[in-house]
């Protein structure tokens, strides 16, 4: 029987960072992956495949919508092959997954193709698809099995119509109404890429607000920004039935009065978010309790009940997000390793990946008035920018939120061009815990989108942005 210091269940984000780290640090490792690619959810169904359907429906309106404004004239009709966009995103999902295998190889991590299950505490049955079973010994176990899309209870997906994201990623064809249900992230960038491609889009949404959890500023903007790309919302509508006709999807909700509202579309993409997934592990048999949302419990140094089980990622409480399971992968091995490792939940970015991109760090301002914080507020809008102007990317703004008292910077909340990336600068600013004015007084290259950063910086620390 093959013997590990470490077993790692699950190759998404969380288990093959863990695995490397865990490598690196001298520890002989294995990682088991039911599927037959290495890169989980984020890889293979998630952040990669929607981030590359949404730049392939961005070029797309781009010539549709703004070349000729640039001075660029496309003779004859610009048309979308879906089949080859879906062929492209496939092509950088196939390169990711294939770099995650030479990242096992040269770390000389052993991948075990199967469903990993407990047999104890200290040995993984493994079962392939040829129906042969290896049992292998762990000293520690890091189970990193992640989450699945998850549904309301009167909902069938058939996966064909009624969708989650995982089919909305391989669509044959563009819907001519899709119904999103679920203001949240990945129903908004989804929505926006069959948007772009020519469908309608209905987002039909159970809270006031999309992104909820979110700073409210970003999403009004957001919305607003979106309805301009001519998506519909239909806020505070509770759904209660989903049906399919032949080709057609019937979708009943209650608005705000109670009052019965029906949606017809072909496609129904339901995006309610996503529940963590132990199916299959045998948890019981080493002992390992979950919560009653059937997360695995978890202690600050991500230990288990059973103290030579860890467990990471979308399995856990926290973020569903993959740079959160990266962190906490590499948290476990460095503590595995004697050392003492650390994170700062509270810097976990959130970032959609929409256009205008939204992205956050730190505290919203719903948060610090719930906490009762004296708090203060600085803005700067994307469009007195030059940079935005030249593109013509000018919708959105920075907000920077800091402490009356001590200007230090508690959450910097930003939607607009190229956020995704911007919000480092925030995160790595509250990282070393910068007052407002010092984040104001650093040189940001002109003309960036950037400088949105140093003008709301300066509008917290005394009201001088200098370009409004
Ligand atoms: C459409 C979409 C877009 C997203 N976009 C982003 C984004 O832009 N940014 C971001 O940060 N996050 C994004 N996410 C979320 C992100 O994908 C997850 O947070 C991340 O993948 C979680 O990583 P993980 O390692 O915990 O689990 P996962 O990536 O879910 O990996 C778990 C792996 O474990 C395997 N497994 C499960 N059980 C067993 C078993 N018993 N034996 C063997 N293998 C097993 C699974 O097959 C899977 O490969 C997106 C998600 C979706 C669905």
């Amino acid at each position: 029987m093959n013997q590990y210091d470490v077993a790692v269940i699950g190759s998404g984000p969380g288990g093959y960072v863990a695995a490397i780290r865990c490598a690196q640090l001298g520890m002989k490792t294995a990682i088991i992956e039911k599927y037959a690619t290495l890169g989980g959810t984020c890889l293979n169904v998630g952040c990669i495949p929607s981030k590359a359907l949404l730049d392939s429906s961005h070029h797309y309106e781009d010539a549709v919508k703004h070349f000729e404004e640039h001075g660029i004239d496309i003779p004859g009709e610009v048309k979308v092959n879906i089949e080859q966009m879906i062929a492209r995103k496939q092509g950088v999902v196939d390169q990711t997954t294939k770099g995650v295998q030479f990242l096992m190889d040269k770390n000389k991590i052993d991948v075990y193709q199967g469903l990993g299950s407990f047999k104890d505490a200290t040995h993984i049955n493994i079962d392939s698809e040829g129906g042969k079973t290896e049992t292998i010994e762990a000293k520690h176990t890091i189970i990193a099995t992640g989450s699945k899309p998850s549904t309301l209870p009167f909902i069938k997906l058939d996966k064909e119509r009624i969708i989650t994201s995982t089919e909305a990623l391989e669509l044959k064809e563009i819907p001519k109404h899709m119904i999103v249900i679920g203001g949240g992230v990945i129903g908004l960038e989804l929505g926006q890429v069959y948007k772009r491609l020519g469908a309608e889009v209905s987002v039909v949404e159970f809270m006031d607000r999309i992104i909820p959890g979110m700073d409210g500023g970003l999403s009004k903007e957001l919305m607003k920004s979106l309805k301009k790309q001519k998506m519909k919302f239909h806020l505070s509508h509770k759904v209660k039935s989903v049906e399919r006709k032949g080709d057609e999807v019937i979708v009943k909700a209650d608005d705000k009065k109670g009052q019965e509202v029906t949606f017809t579309g072909d496609y129904c993409l339901v995006s309610v978010g996503r529940r963590p997934y132990t199916d299959g592990l045998n948890t019981e048999a080493a002992g390992v309790k979950l919560d009653d949302r059937g997360r695995v419990e978890v202690n600050e140094h991500l230990q288990t009940n059973v103290s030579n089980i860890y467990a990471i990622g979308d399995v856990v409480r926290g973020a569903m997000l993959a740079h959160k399971a990266e962190e906490e992968g590499t948290l476990v091995a460095e503590y595995l390793a004697g050392q003492k490792p650390h994170i700062n939940y509270n810097l976990i970015p959130g970032v959609v990946y929409t256009w205008p991109e939204v992205a956050a760090v730190g505290q919203t301002e719903e948060q610090l008035k719930e906490a009762g914080v004296d708090y203060k507020v600085g803005q700067f809008p994307m469009r007195a920018l030059g940079r935005a102007r030249a593109s013509m990317d000018i919708d959105g703004f920075v907000k920077i939120l800091a402490d009356k008292a001590t200007d230090e910077v508690l959450g910097v909340h930003m939607i607009g061009a190229r956020c995704a990336d911007l919000i480092t600068e925030g995160v790595t600013a509250m990282e070393f815990r910068a007052s407002a004015e010092d984040m104001a007084r650093m040189s940001h290259a002109h003309p960036t989108y950037a400088e949105a950063v140093k003008e709301a910086a300066l509008a917290a620390t005394e009201n001088r942005p200098i370009h409004i």
